[in-house]
């Protein structure tokens, strides 16, 4: 089976209102389509390069990151591929603008509404297959699962299935026939996510979301029906930052320390499957590397899109961050297309497949 490596892309956003009013300085230079230079203006650290699939930067559109980051990813799903693109930084750099976005705009949409159109003209266009899409949306707060399509706020738990995929019990799994179906459920995902943040005095910079699209494919080849059934994980990971540079105390250093949890979690996860020589890779250890098992190291195609500040304040986090993007570039998975002739469970689909009604 081919090998591949995650994809990584870094994104810097503009310098916002508060860095220019209070005078900070751009310590970041874009050398070309895939070279980023981190200057420490107070030249203790010197200078550092990085290169990445692809750097966009400020002057970048929602839909030339679109068009460069996510659309190869969707082409693929369609092709029968497991993907995930998750984004990853700081709080405050760009991860919920690339990939939600605001959903209502043309122009400042993000990743997950602009995916809904592309799988909308997809489905049109390939009249030889039938498909019937699905979809779902949760997040992880203190190490906690919760359903955003659902409308009361429980917890869930993971389960492991017979072939070792883990899964989320109960998750509401949505079947989505309409271009307005998808957005429905991203909005009712997004406002409960408000709702749950509001209720527990956090923000949504503290959890992990996680949109999935699952998609049936059906297609008659030389008299014979083919089958492939794949998803696309959509993540919106929480703040990178560490929990001293927020100050945070009692509770709020509690879910600092869970975040960190995941996170540092996911970094272990990084560096063993980088190391090369580890046998044990601690999936287990948070709920996110549970979930994200198969996105990393496994049968997925993987894009991570890495958001930064390009101000000086933020140098030490910006750092970290393009250190933890640089190592993930690293990570080797063996995807491939999804496909079972004579898997009973992907062909009981069939009686359900219905053509995707152009809304
Ligand atoms: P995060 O999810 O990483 O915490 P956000 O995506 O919420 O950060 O971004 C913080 C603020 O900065 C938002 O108001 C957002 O609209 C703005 N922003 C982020 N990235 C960009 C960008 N590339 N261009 C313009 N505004 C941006
Ligand atoms: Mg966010």
């Amino acid at each position: 089976m081919k090998e591949e490596c995650v994809h990584v892309m870094v994104r810097v956003r503009p310098l916002n209102k508060k860095e220019l009013t209070e005078g900070d300085k751009n310590c970041i230079t874009i050398d070309s389509d895939n070279a980023i230079t981190l200057n420490d203006l107070q030249n203790t650290a010197g200078t550092r390069s990085y290169t990445f699939d692809r750097v966009f930067t400020e002057t970048h559109t929602q839909k030339f990151i679109y068009d460069h980051s996510a659309f190869p990813i969707v082409e693929w799903l369609f092709e029968g591929f497991n993907c995930t693109i998750f984004a990853y930084g700081q709080t405050g750099c760009g991860k919920t603008h690339t990939m939600m976005g605001d959903a209502e705009s043309q122009e400042h949409s993000g990743i997950v509404p602009r995916t809904f159109a592309h799988c909308r003209s997809i489905i049109c266009a390939d009249k030889n297959k039938r498909f019937l899409l699905k979809a779902s949306y949760l997040e992880i707060y203190n190490e906690c699962v919760y359903d955003l399509l659902c409308d009361k706020r429980t917890k869930l738990e993971l389960k492991e299935d017979p072939k070792k995929s883990v899964y989320v019990k109960d998750l509401s799994v949505e079947t989505v026939s309409t271009l307005e179906d998808m957005r429905k459920l991203m909005e009712k995902g997004n406002a409960a996510r408000t709702v749950g943040a509001t209720a527990m005095n956090q923000d949504s910079s503290r959890s992990h979301s996680i949109f999935t699209m699952y998609v049936e494919a059906s297609e008659e080849v030389d008299g014979k029906s083919r089958y492939t059934s794949s998803k696309l994980s959509l993540v919106d990971l929480a703040g990178s930052e560490r929990a001293t540079k927020t100050n945070a105390k009692g509770s709020r250093l509690k879910e600092g320390t869970m975040i960190n949890l995941s996170l540092s979690a996911l970094g272990n996860v990084i560096q063993a499957l980088v190391d090369g020589n580890s046998k044990y890779i601690p999936y287990r250890d948070s709920k996110l590397t549970r979930l994200l098992q198969d996105s990393l190291g496994g049968n997925t195609k993987t894009l991570m899109i890495a958001a930064v500040s390009p101000a000086s304040s933020n140098f030490d986090e910006t750092l970290s961050t393009l250190r933890y993007a640089n190592r993930a570039k690293n990570i080797k998975n063996k995807p491939k297309v999804n496909m079972d002739e004579k898997d009973l469970a992907i062909k009981q689909y069939v009686e359900e497949i219905e053509e995707l009604k152009v809304s």
